[in-house]
């Protein structure tokens, strides 16, 4: 029976929305990775395995905001400057020996302990130093450039999350804490290949109708920032059979495994057929441009990650499919790119029912929000695109058309990759 070509069922899959894939691929892809302690500087970007709470406060003690005088607030008069004779001096680290007493002040140093009986402190540019004496103007309130214990983190309260991805202020605050070593998922092994007769490592001379991998270049920097350990399988050629045996072998030797090529609907995209006969296709459509060829499923147990041979392509399904399989798989929260309005300087024409990203660069103009100017060649191929523009202007499914002047989504970079 003949089947008309706009039926989304016409090749046995259907054109899945974003939202869709993204419940599809929580659902079907559960944590593999178990937890494991590392030294706490070896847990950047690891994804953090167990939720912490404080064992200790932070700060652990009440201590001074500034270089200045601890007093006690009942001692100064509110209306006119009040003057103190001036006793100890507290640095940092050191315990002061005494509590306050009546009608002095204590010379203090910022990160000091505050003195007992002292609760507010007064900056040195607000006072008049003359030998033993202090003269303090008025007006400060109680509690002034005081820190008290517990502030920043109280003893016991949560500090981080389970799945949180470890930055540099994480581990900042681990250590704060006391840690020493931090409980994080073990590393994915994700095995990354090529696909195409036409692709050639960089450095090998091309013939005519040839290219360079690129693909893999892009995907193996995606891959390390996200911390996983890349294994990689090289360019395959286009022989089901080969594929088929390179498929498996990397099923049974990784967590995850990251295609490009050979999704599409051509004689030889032979991804999608290896995968319908090694293990289960879930999707290999999505209602997006460019990246509507891309396949999620599984070889085996393992699951897989097919993208499109279009560089652009590629990073931006990256970041919509493999990018969440990857946090799924090693338990981490699923990342949300933040996006900002921006105003956009172009028209555009799309369809609707499917989400379309248009490659942008941000023109400050001074005021009012950033202009997002549209990258002159369009093709998902060109690799240009991607180094010379800031980021995606998103346009949603029901969208048909955009004039110049309107406000739009904005994803950087930094917020999809
Ligand atoms: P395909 O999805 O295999 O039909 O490929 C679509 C387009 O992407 C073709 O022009 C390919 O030559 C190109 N392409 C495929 N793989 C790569 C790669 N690894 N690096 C750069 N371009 C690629
Ligand atoms: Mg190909």
């Amino acid at each position: 029976m003949a089947q008309l070509s706009d039926d989304c069922f016409a090749f046995g899959g259907s054109l899945l929305g974003i939202d869709a894939a993204r419940r599809m691929i929580v659902e079907r892809v559960t944590p593999v990775a178990g937890v494991e302690r590392v030294p706490l500087r070896q847990a950047l970007g690891r994804i953090l395995g167990e939720d912490i709470a404080a064992p200790i406060a932070v700060p652990g003690y009440d201590n001074s905001a500034v270089d200045g005088y601890a007093v006690r607030f009942d001692d100064l008069s509110p209306d006119k400057p009040t003057t103190l004779h001036c006793i100890d001096r507290i640095t940092a680290g050191h315990d002061p020996s005494a509590a306050l007493t009546f009608g002095v002040a204590a010379r203090i140093f910022t990160g000091a302990l505050l003195p007992e009986n002292a609760d507010v402190v007064i900056m040195q540019e607000d006072c008049e130093r003359d030998g033993d004496r202090v003269t303090i103007r008025p007006g400060i309130k109680r509690g002034a450039n005081t820190r008290k214990a517990g502030e920043d983190v109280a003893r016991g309260a949560a500090a981080l999350p389970a799945g949180k991805r470890l930055g540099p202020a994480d581990l900042g605050l681990l250590a704060a804490l006391g840690f020493v070593e931090v409980p994080v998922r073990r590393k994915l092994t994700v095995a990354l290949l090529s696909t195409g007769d036409e692709v050639r490592e960089p450095g090998e001379l091309l013939r005519r109708g040839q290219i360079h991998d690129a693909n893999r270049y892009i995907l193996a920097g995606l891959l390390e920032r996200l911390g996983v350990d890349v294994s990689d399988r090289g360019i395959v050629r286009d022989e089901p059979a080969l594929l088929s045996e390179a498929l498996q072998r990397a099923a049974t030797e990784s967590d995850l495994i990251i295609t490009s090529g050979g999704v599409s609907t051509g004689e030889e995209d032979h991804v999608r057929a290896a995968i319908a006969n090694h293990g289960s296709l879930y999707f290999w459509r999505l209602a997006i441009k460019p990246g509507r060829p891309v396949a999620m499923g599984q070889i085996g147990s393992t699951p897989l990650a097919g993208l499109p041979g279009n560089p652009v392509a590629a990073l931006l399904t990256f970041a919509l499919v493999a990018r969440p399989m990857i946090e799924s798989l090693c338990g981490a929260a699923l990342h949300i790119a933040k996006q900002f309005r921006v105003v956009s300087d172009f028209p555009y024409k799309k369809k609707t029912g499917r989400r379309e990203y248009v490659r942008v660069s941000l023109v400050d103009t001074g005021s009012g929000l950033p202009r997002a100017r549209r990258y002159p060649k369009e093709g998902a191929g060109m690799l240009t695109s991607l180094t010379e523009t800031d980021g995606l202007v998103e346009l949603p499914e029901e969208t048909t058309r955009l004039e110049p002047g309107a406000e739009v989504s904005f994803i950087p970079y930094s917020e999809l990759i």
